[in-house]
């Protein structure tokens, strides 16, 4: 049920018709518990809040299914701006890019100037850039061009993901490299990943025990309390310096938890996506954990003290019957 569930999600972020869809029918279907605001400003306003409590945020201005070079170019100038505006607020943050963003689908050299652009600009304002690391087809590239910006960039970094089988063997490679570790968020066969949860998680372990006896700095990116209470034991236990790492979680989730461990004197990075292009994501988080599905619609159809909401259920029945009418539409054509 919980796979069929994932399934289905993904099934829905993949969609790039539905993704271009929801953009028109606005910020709606509780996609506010998990993204920031669909501009800067209002995500800024989240950002300052949690840098009051001494909580670093990574910021990304979302933005999937780029297919033209215009909308690369796009894309690359708002990651610019976003870099700028981090610099002139003087937020403690930095940025997180796809490099499918930046035109990684169009032509990987082009993807290279775009990402050599972005980083030129961040390494004026000592500005760490993460690549954040997307389904499998697009892993070797990214390493590819993570390793080769390297070379140039001290300022950039990347994400490993652990249900893949390969990631203990390509850390060796990426020593020095600032590295996010992460279960891993897209649907991979079992060609390339692990399914099973308890093999995902004891590979996290390795992969981020690894890491703590390197020197390179670590983000350990989890909601998992039983993984984040090893971690915290591992690191009493062979006494790793807590500068070398912090904990990261997404924006809207297990916030107590984001903010006690940032009290217990732990270094601690929030996710902060925002933008207009909020779909794709909004549903891989709904696919990883079928409890965000109750948490949306009770904030989506209920008012504080456990009243229907009468704007959300016209919006949701809305929403629902766009859904019915598109689906019929497209399933006509497709006979
Ligand atoms: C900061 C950050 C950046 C990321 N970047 C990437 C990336 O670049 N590429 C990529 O592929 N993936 C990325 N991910 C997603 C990641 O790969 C996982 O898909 C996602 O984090 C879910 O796995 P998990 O480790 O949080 O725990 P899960 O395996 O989802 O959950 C484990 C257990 O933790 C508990 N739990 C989890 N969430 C909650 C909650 N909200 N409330 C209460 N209990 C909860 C439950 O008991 C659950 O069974 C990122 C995640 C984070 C946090």
């Amino acid at each position: 049920m919980v796979n069929l569930t994932r399934d289905f999600f993904i099934a829905l972020s993949n969609n790039q018709f539905l993704n271009d869809n929801a953009k028109r029918w606005g910020f709606r279907l509780g996609a506010e518990k998990f993204v920031a605001g669909t501009d800067l400003p209002q995500a800024a306003e989240k950002v300052k809040e949690l840098n009051e409590r001494g909580i670093s945020v990574t910021l990304d201005n979302l933005g999937e299914f780029v297919n033209d070079r215009a909308e690369a170019e796009a894309a690359k100038n708002q990651i610019l701006q976003v870099i700028e505006y981090i610099h002139k607020e003087r937020l403690n943050g930095h940025v997180s890019v796809k490099l499918t963003q930046v035109g990684l689908d169009i032509d990987k050299e082009f993807c290279m100037e775009n990402m050599r652009e972005i980083l030129t600009k961040a390494s004026e304002y000592d500005i760490f850039v993460n690549i954040d690391m997307e389904k499998y087809i697009h892993y070797q590239p990214t390493l590819d061009i993570v390793k080769e910006l390297h070379k140039d960039y001290e300022n950039v970094g990347t994400v490993m993901q652990t249900y893949l089988y390969r990631t203990l063997d390509d850390l060796k490679d990426l020593e020095d490299v600032r590295l996010r570790i992460v279960k891993g968020a897209y649907k991979e066969s079992e060609e390339v990943a692990f399914q099973e949860k308890e093999d995902i998680d004891s590979n996290f372990m390795e992969a981020v025990k690894i890491r703590l006896q390197g020197n390179a700095f670590t983000s350990i990116a989890t909601h998992d309390h039983n993984l984040i209470e090893k971690v915290k034991k591992y690191v009493e236990e062979h006494q790793i310096d807590k500068r070398k790492f912090e904990f990261q979680m997404l924006y809207g989730f297990r916030v107590e938890m984001q903010y006690a461990l940032a009290e217990e004197g732990y270094n601690f990075c929030t996710y902060i996506p925002f933008g207009d292009d909020w779909y794709g994501y909004f549903m891989r988080r709904l696919a990883e954990r079928p409890q965000n599905i109750n948490l949306v619609l009770k904030d989506t159809f209920y008012t504080e003290d456990n009243r229907l909401k009468t704007g959300a259920v016209v919006a949701g029945a809305a929403g629902i019957a766009t859904l019915g009418f598109i689906a019929g539409r497209r399933s006509r054509k497709n006979k």
